[in-house]
């Protein structure tokens, strides 16, 4: 047995399903020129089958659009150009197959990378991506691919990036293991909206798993159990049937609202990464969105997203949630979210460096086209909009005064803008917290980053497993910062509400509650649970505990104080 932390809660027995690129040690060999292009060729046919095989199996999940980079992979693998220049390396120089197409590769790679145009320096990607695969199959090396999976299993890998987490297709992938990763990670948050159970951080996982052993994900404690006993199977089958059989339950309180049995009204909202995501918000009851993390519009898209196709993302948003609150969060780009179409400058702590708003306040064009296309969307319900990892005063009124600008603009042109939207503030750097109250004249609103804030407080890096026991939001160092940004909020009469990881937080919760927090923005699949919770507390005794557990010493003091008051 094997731990980590669940990342995504529920259980899954299947077979492990190794998630492994194979390594490829390619040197420089003298060959027989007509074995060399024999095998040449039979790795191209087989690339192209591959190809073939894996958009017709995507073709059943993808949409159109997103099926266009088989065919350009296809092209590519076709493409008598490619073809032709690796023949004659190796017919000139009498070279091994796979040198002479990682030689003729890295040659293409930097021609289209040094290319000004965004599209072109897009292929250097697809460049690589075929010409791997057809590295693999000179050298008789498997590439395994998800979106090819047909029977259940778990996956095991070292980390899913976003896009592999993307293209898992629920009906067989029944979970995910990585060695790396915590709860924070973006992987993690996506299995969540996707509700696949995930453990992280499982130090020694893929040493110990072996493709095709049975194995038992248990992500509500955090385990994963290879090769179990028969007992051990059906016992956990049977964990994760109650486990289906309260997610049922839960349904009840769908249309309920979130109050404590002593009255105190609270909001329960939910997180999202794309339009679609809203629909799950509101089929799991949320009372609004209380982030959507814009970037991934970015982040999928080829080039910079004009102004119309980001009005068209915000106004779907904005429709599905119909009148209820939509808290849209401004580019939050840098730190580990990277775009294919522009390069960062190097820096020691991308963290710490040109992220989110300071990137935005350096290139106010980018800014504000979204202002623009958020504006146009307001019109259509109730927009909140905030800006993330603000630090000082001086940052919020700048970003603010864009906002202005680009209203005034809009105006001006005669574009229909809602009136009443609210300019807030993400609380995810200390300083930001610490100046809560001053910032409280300025934002109509806040909603702490947690996930931020906590590895800023901690000095621990997010995506660092070793450190990831300093990712506490129990401490109290934490829960004062967070006691501070809400009073802070009330001072000035302005809301304040959390969206990052730790206000889904089952035992965060209740004294979140008690410290007065106004709105709890989770993922999509918390928000039952947590208005369960909520409903059963008194909101009076929530307050005199959250009051003890500032004055703890450690988080789990925290803990055990607050199991023993609910
Ligand atoms: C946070 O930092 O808590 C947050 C919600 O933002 P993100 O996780 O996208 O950085
Ligand atoms: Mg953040």
């Amino acid at each position: 047995m094997l731990k980590g932390i669940a990342a995504s809660q529920g259980i899954a027995v299947a077979k492990v399903y190794k998630l492994e690129q194979p390594v490829l040690d390619i040197v420089r060999k003298e060959a027989n020129v007509d074995d060399e292009l024999a095998k040449l060729d039979a790795a191209f046919a087989k690339t192209v089958e591959d190809i073939e095989k894996i958009k017709e199996v995507a073709s059943k999940s993808l949409a159109a659009e997103e099926l266009a980079v088989f065919d350009a992979h296809l092209m590519m693998a076709g493409d008598p150009e490619l073809r032709s220049q690796i023949e004659d390396m190796i017919k000139n120089e009498s070279v091994n197959a796979e040198f002479a197409t990682e030689q003729v590769a890295n040659m293409m790679v930097s021609i289209f990378e040094s290319m000004d145009d965004a599209y072109m320096r897009e292929r250097a990607a697809d460049v690589k991506d075929v010409t791997f695969r057809l590295m693999c199959n000179i050298c008789g090396k498997v590439i395994p691919n998800l979106a090819t999976i047909d029977k259940p299993v778990v996956i095991v890998a070292k980390d899913l990036t976003p896009s592999d987490t993307g293209s898992l297709n629920k009906q067989f992938a029944k979970g995910f293991a990585t060695e790396i990763g915590g709860r924070t990670s973006h992987s993690a948050i996506m299995a969540r909206s996707l509700e696949i159970p995930a453990v992280v951080g499982v130090t020694g996982i893929l040493e110990a798993a072996k493709e095709g052993d049975e194995v038992i994900l248990d992500a509500i404690n955090g385990e994963v159990i290879l090769n179990p006993t028969a007992e051990q199977v059906a016992e956990f089958e049977k964990r994760a049937e109650e486990f289906k059989a309260e997610k049922e339950a839960l349904k009840a309180l769908k249309d309920k609202e979130s109050v404590s049995v002593d009255g105190h009204k609270v909001l329960l909202v939910g997180n999202i990464g794309s339009p679609k995501d809203a629909e799950g918000v509101v089929e799991n009851g949320g009372e609004g969105v209380g982030l959507f993390r814009t970037e991934f519009l970015y982040m999928k898209s080829e080039d910079w997203p004009d102004e119309e196709t980001q009005f068209q993302a915000y106004k779907a948003v904005m429709e599905t949630m119909n009148g209820k609150p939509v808290v849209i969060r401004t580019l939050d780009i840098g730190g580990d979210k990277k775009l294919n179409y522009y390069t960062f400058d190097e820096e020691m702590n991308p963290f710490l460096g040109v992220r989110a708003v300071r990137f935005c306040l350096m290139r106010k064009d980018i800014f504000r086209t979204q202002l623009r296309a958020l504006l146009r969307a307001s019109a259509y319900g109730h927009l909140c909009i905030m800006f993330p990892m603000i630090a000082t005063v001086n940052e919020f009124k700048e970003a603010k005064q864009c906002y202005e600008d680009a209203r005034a603009e809009l105006i001006a042109e005669g574009v229909k803008v809602g009136d009443k939207v609210e300019v807030g503030c993400m609380i995810e750097i200390p300083a930001a917290a610490v100046l809560a109250d001053q910032l409280s004249k300025y934002a109509d609103f806040f909603s702490i980053g947690t996930n931020d804030l906590i590895q800023y407080s901690m000095a621990a890096d997010r995506m660092s497993q070793p450190v990831s026991y300093l990712y506490q939001p129990l401490n109290p160092s934490i829960l004062r910062l967070v006691k501070m940004t809400i009073d802070g909020a009330h001072k000035n009469g302005k809301w304040c509400g959390m969206c990052g990881e730790m206000a889904g937080d089952e035992i965060a919760a209740p004294v979140l509650l008690g410290l007065g927090l106004d709105e709890f923005s989770m993922s999509a699949t918390s928000i039952l649970r947590a208005r369960k919770m909520i409903n059963g507390l008194s909101y009076e005794a929530m307050k005199e505990m959250a009051e003890k557990a500032v004055c703890c010493d450690t988080a789990e003091e925290v803990q055990e104080l607050v199991k023993a008051s609910i």
